[in-house]
């Protein structure tokens, strides 16, 4: 007997988990590595819309909270995943600058936009215009804590790294069974394995392939995230992770020549440094047709739960909305509209 079952662990299924541990709760978990959008994200925590210079969904509100719950893991597990990362928003025209400095001035965003704008020193980039700083941005090395986190389960026979299997659920009154085990309540946190879970699976997830290229350079140095047509991210050790593509219509799991080849096309009059590519990731994000993340409780049965629809900004939302999804299961807490699966009723 434990109180929840959780299906999948990704930024949701941690974030449930860890919110789990802060209130005292048992708890199963299912991980069967069939999704790996949690594992080759970047991890960058960034609030800002780089694109617009504008404020991502809730992004300002939720910036410290998610920054000091992934530190509360850091703490529970005794290890280092978070560190601050200043990105650096190269600029295309003039016309960027002068939006750029238009939006630092807005209140919203004064936080987190540098008032000045920074010539480029770092000859490794080619940059004809000025970059602007956002303050605050951190990066979570993800697959290392998800990996950590997992060895933690392990240790005290809190997961079990199989496929869970839908059709074998039991729903009871009061519960959930699953071979064998009986839980309060089973939270799916499936990324876009969503699609084939017979409870959830009419909701309006669309996928969105995403793919970055890792190169390393021995000469480029970066020390920030630079934003240019794609992100580079520094990894450590001259790696970096360059991208991420978009594509809605592919859902297979393969990299592809298109997206290395796209990625290194638009990188080309960035990168003006000597580089290898050392490799490829793809990942399915879990994005939703109106954009808004997946929270609730199913319909009639209202054992089975759902936290999904992070297509972008996981590490940015998991933690606030697992919170809220644990608010609305335990204290009977109403979930936003906004975010709640019953608008899709
Ligand atoms: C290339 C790329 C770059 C990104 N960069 C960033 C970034 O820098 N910052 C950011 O905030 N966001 C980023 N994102 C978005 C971010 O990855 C998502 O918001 C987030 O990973 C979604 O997490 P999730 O837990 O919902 O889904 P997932 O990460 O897909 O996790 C779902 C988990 O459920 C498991 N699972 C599914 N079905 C079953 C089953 N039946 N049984 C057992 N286990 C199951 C899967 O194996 C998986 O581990 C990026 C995404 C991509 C693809």
């Amino acid at each position: 007997m434990v109180d929840y079952i959780i299906v999948g662990f990704g930024i949701a299924g941690v974030s449930v988990t860890e919110e789990l541990e802060r209130r005292g709760k048992t708890y199963l978990v299912y991980e069967d590595s069939s999704q790996k959008a949690s594992r080759v994200a970047a991890g960058v925590c960034n609030p800002v819309v780089l694109k617009r210079f504008t404020m991502a969904w809730r992004g300002g509100e939720l910036m410290d909270g998610a920054i000091s719950f992934y530190k509360g893991i850091e703490e529970r597990l005794s290890q280092s995943f978070v560190d601050e990362l200043p990105v650096l928003r190269r600029f295309n025209s003039v016309e960027e600058e002068n939006l750029w400095y238009e939006a630092a001035d807005r209140p919203v965003l004064r936080e987190f936009l540098s008032e000045n704008i920074l010539k480029n020193k770092n000859e490794g980039i080619g940059a004809p215009f000025y970059l602007g700083k956002v303050h605050k941005t951190h990066k979570v090395a993800l697959s290392q804590l998800l990996s950590s986190y997992m060895a933690y389960m392990k240790a005290k026979n809190s997961l079990i790294e199989e496929p869970f299997v839908h059709d074998d659920i039991e729903i009871l009154d009061n519960g959930v069974v699953y071979k064998g085990v009986k839980a309060r309540h089973l939270i799916f946190s499936e990324g876009y394995g969503m699609v084939q879970n017979p409870y959830f699976n009419q909701l309006p997830l669309v996928g969105n392939k995403g793919e970055y290229v890792i190169i390393k350079s021995e000469t480029l140095r970066l020390k920030e995230a630079i934003k240019a047509a794609f992100f580079i991210v520094p990894l450590g050790n001259d790696l970096y992770k360059i991208g991420a593509t978009y594509d809605h219509q592919d859902k297979s799991k393969e990299t592809t020549e298109a997206a290395r080849d796209k990625i290194l096309k638009k990188m080309k009059e960035v990168l003006r440094c000597e580089y290898t590519i050392v490799s490829q990731e793809s990942g399915i994000r879990p994005t939703v047709r109106d954009r808004r993340p997946l929270v609730g409780t199913h319909d009639t049965y209202k054992v089975l739960h759902l936290l999904n629809g992070l297509g972008t900004r996981g590490v940015l939302m998991g933690p606030f909305l697992a919170k809220q999804l644990l608010n609305s299961i335990e204290k009977g807490e109403t979930l936003e509209a906004e975010y709640n699966i019953n608008r899709f009723a």
